[in-house]
């Protein structure tokens, strides 16, 4: 066998990378990693477009994290760019304050107001429901139908392609709901970006490894395997194409992205909406629940804090799934889950297979999460490392 490999590590995502930088550093393993796209990173993957801007390539990557221990780990690779991510929702013709705080509440009223009285007017008009069992339930349960059918039912339908009946409490839950003025998108203690981008941290990973990694770009890794000798496989693949489809297709949501860039001079014209000379839009992140097909524009330059002359918006349209799209969202919902729960079965009886990341245990999981499952599954392989 010309190569051999303690590991075959499938997919260059966080999981991946963060599997092979810990096995190759901390426990002197050789590690192959096949990646079927031309570039590392995953979806996390960022580039300069042809306009010299930083553009994050599959879609808004907000990093943010609770644990000390995961920002500790990535801050070898990487100095941080703190940023409170903001963002607005555009619907009846106007920019909202979201997600829903004072502000929103003062702007749906037109005048100013206090969080006691924001209480109180939510108080009114929240249903009660004392377990909410779906997106739905949890939304009106929250703020009642008159926010939850002005923000979040078109956008979930679009984004979903499905009733915010049929997906788990959890999705919508993902947006906090505030009565204060704190109008950031997440929850998290820690919220910044990657200083020099997500690809350039990926690619100091790949460089601590030193000669114990290979990086395989542009290969399935089904077309390798006849080829290559290993140990163990870490697999960071949808599950349900690991496993040939023996128990149907596990249901993903897929994404079009469609990208326009504008010179200084365009810029211009647009300060009347973008408040800041050099930007497009009043924010890095703007959702659309309801009029246009697509779900958010995104202009990253806002929150990259770039300096340059140019910018770039992405337009995000979700699409279906199939042949040829990327498999971007797993469906947090109790039908797929269950299809789910068949392959999990089969995975457990795996023991030379780890099955890590969004796509292999098909969980809605972010970057933060999927570093911390991998650091815990190399914990499980080798247990007796140097450190971790
Ligand atoms: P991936 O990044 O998907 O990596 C898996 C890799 O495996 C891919 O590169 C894929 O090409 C490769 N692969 C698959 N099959 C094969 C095969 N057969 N052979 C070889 N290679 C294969 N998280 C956050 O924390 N904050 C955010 O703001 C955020 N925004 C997001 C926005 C969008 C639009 C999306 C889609 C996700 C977002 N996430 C966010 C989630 C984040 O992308 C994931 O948590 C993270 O990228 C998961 O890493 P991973 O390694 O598990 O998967
Ligand atoms: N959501 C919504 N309205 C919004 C933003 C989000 O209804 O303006 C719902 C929608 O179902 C979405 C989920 O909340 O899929 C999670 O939103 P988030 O912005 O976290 O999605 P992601 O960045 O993961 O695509």
């Amino acid at each position: 066998m010309p190569w051999s490999f303690d590991y075959l590590i499938v997919g260059a995502g966080f999981a991946g990378l963060t599997a092979a930088e810990q096995l190759c550093t901390q426990s002197g393993k050789r590690c192959l990693v096949v990646e079927k796209r031309d570039h590392i990173g995953g979806n996390a993957y960022d580039r300069h477009d042809d306009h010299g801007v930083l553009i994050h390539c599959y879609g808004p990557h907000y990093f943010r994290t609770n644990s000390p221990r995961i920002r500790e780990y990535l801050s070898q690779f990487t100095e941080w760019h703190p940023v409170d991510y903001t963002i607005l929702s555009h619907t009846g013709n106007r920019y909202w304050k979201f997600p829903i705080n004072l502000n929103t509440f003062e702007q749906i009223i037109g005048r100013n107001s206090t969080s006691e009285e924001m209480e109180a007017w939510l108080a009114e008009k929240r249903v009660p429901i004392d377990n909410p069992a779906n997106s739905e339930e949890l939304i009106i349960s929250q703020v009642g139908w008159e926010l939850y059918e002005k923000f979040f039912k078109g956008y979930t339908l679009k984004q979903w392609k499905r009733h915010p009946k049929d997906l788990d409490a959890s999705v919508c839950g993902r947006i906090p709901i505030r009565t204060n003025r704190d109008d950031r998108y997440l929850r998290e203690e820690f919220q910044a970006l990657p200083k020099a981008g997500y690809t350039r941290m990926f690619e100091k990973m790949v460089a601590a490894c030193e000669g114990r990694l290979k990086v395989l770009l542009k290969t399935d890794y089904r077309e390798i395997l006849p080829h290559v000798g290993y140990g163990h496989i870490i697999h960071t693949g949808p599950i349900d194409e690991y496993f040939g489809h023996c128990y149907g297709r596990l249901p993903y949501r897929s994404l079009r992205f469609e990208n326009e860039s504008f010179t200084p001079e365009q810029l211009i014209e647009r300060e009347p909406v973008s408040g800041k000379a050099g930007f497009w839009q009043p924010a890095m992140q703007v959702n659309y629940p309801n009029e246009e097909q697509f779900t958010r524009i995104v202009e990253i330059k806002h929150a990259t804090g770039q300096l340059c002359g140019n910018s770039t918006i992405v337009r995000e349209y979700p699409d279906d799934f199939g042949p040829g799209k990327e498999a971007y969202y797993p469906i947090p919902a109790p039908d797929a889950a269950a299809i789910y729960q068949k392959y999990k079965q089969r995975a457990d009886g795996e023991t030379a297979v780890s099955f890590i990341g969004r796509l292999a245990t098909y969980h809605y999981y972010n970057m933060d999460q999927v570093v911390g499952m991998a650091l815990a599954e190399v914990g499980r392989l080798e247990p007796n490392s140097s450190q971790r």
